[in-house]
């Protein structure tokens, strides 16, 4: 995972949420989080983490679809 804050880091190894995690919404067993450091997304569900790094690329780099689009034409 690329451009992950130490905090990030650290909650994938320990699985332990950070104080800078914000929770965007919650669904009965699962939770998706943001980052307010890094901006990276989290799904929280049975007590895992998934990062959803398609999400924060597209949030981070509206462009860049349209840009490979370009390229492949
Ligand atoms: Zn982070």
């Amino acid at each position: 995972m690329p451009c992950q804050c130490p905090l990030c880091q650290q909650l994938i190894r320990t699985g332990q949420r950070h104080p800078r995690l914000e929770t965007i919404s919650h669904i009965s067993n699962s939770e998706l989080l943001k980052c307010t450091l890094c901006h990276a997304f989290y799904l929280h569900e049975h007590d895992r983490w998934e990062p959803l790094s398609d999400y924060r690329q597209s949030f981070t780099h509206p462009t860049a679809t349209y840009e490979n689009q370009l390229m492949q034409n």
